[in-house]
């Protein structure tokens, strides 16, 4: 599809989850795909690299999964937890493949990534790669994407799914806001740390609604990820005198890796597009993943959301071919289908992270309530974090009667939060996180 040849059906922008999941499904619905990336594969991508259950579906309706697991790249989350701000903890230790848990697993976006574009190639899109879209423009029934290198192509539909500045569907006028958070990643070589969990998300005041996290690969690497969210106590600009400061010093963090951490790379950071943008369609257009805000506003977690997003993205793609209707408004289906699918749930999230950073005891009482219930807490909450469940059920019974007993219970205890006394520093605070985190310690 270079000068010459004719345009194909669809252009994607982008070979991440969400370029590679929509190119895999309208290439097996028929469509010639052209998917373009400015990378080479396999590539990497700054991420938490924690895949939630929405992401394994698909990957395993993909094939990838399979894949994956059989090549050892699959770490299963089956034991993991919180620590609150006042340095209580809730770790469960590993009880294996339990029913009810929400499934979440690390995986390495170097290794995933390849293997969903080999997808999306197997079920007959044309990757390109080494392809950098500099600019797009649409005359007529066709656009043409001009390429850094001077590769031009041409389509008949556009999907924009670049990633968070979202570039290209800001130049075109669909998308008119910068990205809004930051995240970072730093690996740490296994063998050298003395994590041993799955899976601990860390909320210290500094960073909040933000968090510290660690996720442990199936190699042993671990995944040390700090999210600094829209409107929170770190400005994006800050978040790297954060990891040198606050998040170096952090008694937790130190406890994770010891004084034998090797790092495998310094920290390097990446933007984050939260909370969905206000319109992703055009003529001919629809705007797909990080590139559309496709970004859960309390969990800065764009994977899984990036893909369901995909596939419906090609479900509207191959009715506008069976309609002949490629107008912004036919195209607005896509608007509604993603709001439908995570959308609406973006709105509580933002609300929940806005009172996270205005009352940071809820966090306690979460994990108050998950000391007194278990992991089945646990797993409700983990469900209603990562997509499985709505963060609605929140406020519903199940969750909201024991959250509103915690809440009652820490009131009774009295206030006294103390973070920067560390792990284990007292009864109930810090205990199961010694315990479980770092078993082999123990
Ligand atoms: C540090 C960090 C930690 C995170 N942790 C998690 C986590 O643990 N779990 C989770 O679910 N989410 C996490 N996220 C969010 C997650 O990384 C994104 O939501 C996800 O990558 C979205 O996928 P995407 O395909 O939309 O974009 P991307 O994965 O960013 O892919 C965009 C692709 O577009 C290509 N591209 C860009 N510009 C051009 C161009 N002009 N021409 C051609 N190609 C171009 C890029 O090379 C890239 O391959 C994290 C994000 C960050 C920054």
């Amino acid at each position: 599809m270079t000068d010459l040849a004719p345009p194909a059906d669809v252009a994607i922008v982008g070979a991440g989850p969400a370029g590679s999941t929509a190119a895999a499904f309208l290439a097996a619905d028929g469509k010639r795909v052209a998917l373009l990336d400015k990378a080479t594969f396999p590539r990497d991508k700054r991420c938490g690299d924690a895949w939630c259950a929405p992401a394994l579906a698909l990957l395993a309706e993909l094939g990838v999964l399979a894949e994956l697991e059989e090549r050892g790249a699959v770490q299963w989350v089956r034991s993991g937890g919180l620590v609150s701000p006042s340095g209580r903890s809730f770790v469960s230790p590993d009880q294996g493949a339990r029913e009810g848990a929400p499934p979440v697993a690390a995986i390495k976006r170097l290794v995933a990534d390849e293997a969903l574009v080999r997808a999306a190639e197997r079920r007959g899109a044309t990757l390109h790669e080494g392809a950098q879209v500099i600019a797009a423009r649409l005359a007529g029934d066709t656009w043409t994407l001009r390429c850094k290198d001077g590769r031009r192509f041409r389509a008949r539909m556009l999907l924009c799914a670049d990633g968070a500045p979202s570039r290209l569907a800001r130049s075109l006028g669909v998308v008119s806001t910068p990205a809004n958070g930051v995240a970072s990643r730093q690996y740490i070589k296994g063998g050298t740390h003395r994590f041993t969990s799955d899976g601990v998300l860390l909320y210290p005041d500094y960073v909040l609604p933000g968090y510290v996290a660690f996720f442990r690969h199936a190699n042993g690497d671990i995944d040390l990820g700090c999210y600094a969210l829209p409107g929170g106590r770190v400005p994006a600009s800050g978040l790297k005198e954060l990891l040198r400061t606050k998040v170096a010093s952090d008694p937790f963090v130190r406890e994770v890796l010891g004084d034998a951490a090797e790092p495998l790379e310094r920290p390097g950071m990446a933007p984050l597009r939260l909370g969905g943008e206000a319109r992703t369609y055009g003529e001919r257009l629809l705007v797909v993943g990080d590139a559309a805000g496709h970004t859960d506003p309390l969990t800065g977690e764009g994977i899984h959301t990036a893909m369901v997003a995909a596939k419906h993205a090609a479900r509207v793609v191959s009715a506008a071919f069976a309609t002949g209707d490629f107008s912004a408004r036919g195209l607005a289906a896509y608007q509604r289908a993603w709001m439908r699918a995570f959308g609406r749930d973006f709105l509580i999230s933002a609300a929940a992270a806005r009172a996270i950073d205005r009352f940071p005891a809820l966090l306690d009482t979460a994990v108050l309530a998950a000391q007194h219930h278990g992991v089945r807490f646990m797993d409700r909450f983990g469900a209603a974090m990562t997509g499985v469940e709505s963060k609605a059920t929140f406020l519903a019974p199940k969750m909201a009667l024991p959250l509103a007993a915690a809440l009652l219970r820490l009131g009774l205890a009295g206030g006294g939060l103390a973070y920067a006394d560390g792990p284990g520093a007292a009864a109930g605070r810090g205990d199961s996180f010694a315990r479980h985190a770092l078993a082999a310690r123990a």
